[in-house]
Order: C-alpha cells, then sequence, then structure tokens
C-alpha cells in the first residue's frame, strides 16, 4: 500500500488507515488527494488546480 499524503501539511499515513482516521477523501482529476481534517480539504479546495 502507497502511502497517502496530505498536499495541505504534508502529514503522510498509510493509504489503508485513511478512512479509520476518519481523513476527508477528495477526488479531483480522477486521482485520490487524503486531507487529515477537515481545515486542510477547505484549504486544498480553495487552491488552484
Ligand atoms: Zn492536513
Amino acid at each position: 500500500m502507497p502511502d497517502a499524503r496530505d498536499p495541505v501539511c504534508g502529514l503522510e499515513f498509510p493509504e489503508e488507515q485513511a478512512e479509520a482516521l476518519g481523513a476527508f477523501v477528495v477526488h479531483r482529476a480522477g486521482k485520490k488527494h487524503y486531507l487529515c481534517s477537515k481545515a486542510c480539504a477547505e484549504e486544498f479546495a480553495r487552491r488552484p488546480q
């Protein structure tokens, strides 16, 4: 399993733990992005693609 990396704060965690940790999953351009928190998910949503 590849590690998932939060593109906003850089936190890394095993992808299989993302759901258990309550990570936010954002689908963009056919890719899955994992965000550690709602705050990071909102920040990611504000960034240009
Ligand atoms: Zn984060």
